[in-house]
């Protein structure tokens, strides 16, 4: 799937969770904490496509996510290309094919979304505030940039770079200091197996299950629904059926979290009692 797609994905599984969490399990979050940890899947939603880069000299190709902040990300996602493809190399079984970009390698497998997921969390914890501030930048840029693809490639880098700021320092202004950090990690590891699996209805799939060996000789198999049935990418099914499923699923649990707390303060009682 293209950028896009993959953000909104992050947010609609993230705002459905929210929802869920809410309605069964009793667990409330407040509008901030909701819109942080959407902002959050969004961007993590977005993360594995760090491993396409592009041309750093002339500030050109790349993924979405590359581009985010010029070529600053872009120079990182050569970087992450270059150290997933010797992931990849250091790895390979006998029977794996050779390879020489590292696209849907390493940043496509569940270790990495629980390392990134771990990081996040274990960078908060350690860091407090100031690390939840930086981390809540680089992942509103990511998530600005993948929402609102048509308006950041408008605006470019700098205004998005300059509206995630904004974004972190409202969020550190209003952030309790002593909890919900935990949730930022989860968000953003929650947000590349949403990636993962938005993937693995394309044609070529992803590698989920390394690292366990599949089959003889084979690490790094690419796994995916049937070719038969794969999502295009960048195709009508994509672009417009998946698109306003996870629009619906996104507007539909945000009515679910905060209608009846509207309701309730509208005194419409009658409609808010359950
Ligand atoms: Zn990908």
């Amino acid at each position: 799937m293209m950028g896009p797609s993959h953000a909104l994905s992050g947010a609609a599984a993230w705002l459905a969770g929210s929802w869920a969490l809410d309605q069964f399990a009793d667990y409330h979050q407040t509008p901030l904490m909701i819109g942080v940890g959407t902002a959050m899947a969004a961007g993590g939603a977005l993360l594995p496509d760090f491993d396409l880069s592009g041309k750093v000299t002339t500030n050109q190709g790349g993924a979405t996510v590359a581009r985010t902040f010029g070529v600053f990300s872009l120079f990182v996602a050569e970087v992450i290309e270059k150290i997933s493809l010797g992931i990849y190399a250091a790895t390979r079984q006998k029977r794996d094919p050779r390879r020489d970009h590292g696209h849907r390698t390493f940043t496509h497998t569940l270790p990495f979304a629980g390392l990134v997921g771990w990081g996040t969390t274990a960078l908060a914890a350690h860091y407090g505030k100031w690390a939840v501030v930086g981390i809540i930048f680089f992942m509103a840029g990511l998530a600005l940039r993948g929402l609102f693809e048509k308006w950041a490639e408008r605006a470019g880098w700098l205004i998005v770079t300059l509206a995630a700021g904004g974004i972190a320092w409202f969020t550190a202004a209003n952030l309790p200091g002593d909890r919900g950090y935990p949730l930022l990690g989860f968000a953003v590891g929650a947000g590349c197996v949403v990636h993962l699996l938005g993937d693995m209805i394309t044609k070529n799939g992803v590698p989920i299950f390394w690292p366990i060996p599949t089959g003889r000789n084979r690490m790094w198999r690419m796994v995916g629904i049937p070719n038969k049935f794969a999502v295009k990418v960048g195709g009508k099914t994509e672009t417009v059926v998946l698109t306003t499923a996870f629009t619906i699923i996104s507007c539909v649990s945000l009515v679910g979290l905060f209608a009846p707390a509207l309701l309730e303060r509208l005194n419409l009682d009658v409609w808010a009692s359950k």
